[in-house]
């Protein structure tokens, strides 16, 4: 790679110019360059799941998601890229929960109402 500031060629796993020693981009064990590999404001926030969630399956796990999910875009305006991550890991983890749940409770609630339902059948069955 080329030196910022004096141009000499310099070998790509240098971090330091070997003409004028000014350091190198992209080297060298200070880099913060390669934290963040998708770059800093590609943390999803799970936002708009986490009201989904809310509104359709589970209150308490989604209201949970909503709160981690709002932290995600303050943390990263903050500059707190590994906080925001965590965030969003946290608001992805409650929305499969309340999803999870959510849908486990339709599938009792459904399940009971199948049953009831032949239970009442053979009652009335067994009725005659
Ligand atoms: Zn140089």
């Amino acid at each position: 790679m080329f030196c910022s500031k004096c141009g000499t060629i310099n070998d790509d796993n240098a971090f330091r110019c070997v003409n004028c020693g000014e350091q190198l981009q992209g080297g060298g064990p200070g880099s913060s360059t390669q934290q963040a590999p998708g770059g800093v404001g590609n943390v999803p926030n799970y936002l708009v799941q986490a009201i989904l969630i809310t509104l359709c399956c589970c209150l308490p796990f989604g209201i949970v998601a909503i709160v981690y999910a709002a932290q995600v875009n303050g943390k990263l305006q903050a500059g707190d890229y590994q906080g925001a991550l965590e965030c969003s890991g946290k608001a992805k983890m409650w929305c499969w929960l309340g999803f999870g749940i959510g849908l486990l409770a339709n599938l009792i609630i459904f399940g009971l109402q199948i049953i009831g339902a032949i239970a009442t059948g053979a009652g009335s069955m067994r009725g005659y």
